[in-house]
């Protein structure tokens, strides 16, 4: 009996195990494309088998809708507003005031590169495993999460970030601070 898929139970379902049956209706446009794509990939894909070309047509989406949306994620915090930096106030009485300087902030930024190399880690998926070992399977609404949190001085590395869907991100942060505790650093990748 072939075990349907959780969310598209009509239209995915397991034939075999790694094997799935998916049916779906499609316009006039896009069984043009299909044609055409069949017709211009005879060569490598010579039965023009659909399954072939949708999974080459979801690699290459994927990799682009990747890219697009770590990249909006980078874009927006560099359209954030940049404090000018400021120069060291000058001694009210040279040769007796020390020189007063502003403490330095550590950066909240998230490389693109480490956004990536996580991403591809956690497979564009929450990471949170539960007590019982059951990872999360929430691909949407995900975020980075600090494993040491960034208050406490966890640093923007592979090693120290995790993917989290939005709930286990809070869930985790208020594990640390409490549900009264500082408001969670959001740094989302995957949300329009
Ligand atoms: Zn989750």
């Amino acid at each position: 009996m072939a075990e349907q898929a959780q969310c598209c139970s009509p239209i995915i379902e397991t034939t075999s195990p790694e094997r799935y049956r998916v049916q779906f209706t499609i316009g006039k446009d896009s069984h043009d494309k299909l044609r055409r794509v069949q017709a211009l990939l005879r060569r490598e894909i010579p039965d023009g088998d659909p399954g072939a070309i949708f999974d080459r047509a979801l690699t290459v989406l994927l990799d682009k809708v990747e890219k697009t949306k770590l990249g909006a994620a980078d874009k927006l915090r560099r359209h954030r507003p940049i404090r000018p930096k400021t120069e060291p106030r000058q001694a009210i009485r040279p040769g007796t005031d020390k020189e007063a300087r502003k403490p330095t902030v550590p950066s909240r930024h998230i490389p693109r590169e480490v956004q990536r190399a996580v991403w591809r880690r956690d497979h564009g998926q929450c990471a949170f495993v539960s007590s019982t070992g059951r990872r999360c399977t929430e691909r949407t609404f995900l975020e980075f999460h600090h494993v040491q949190a960034y208050a406490m001085n966890g640093p923007a590395t592979v090693a120290n970030i995790s993917l989290r869907c939005w709930r286990h991100n809070q869930y985790e942060a208020e594990l640390i601070f409490g549900p009264s505790g500082p408001s969670i650093v959001r740094e989302e990748c995957t949300s329009p």
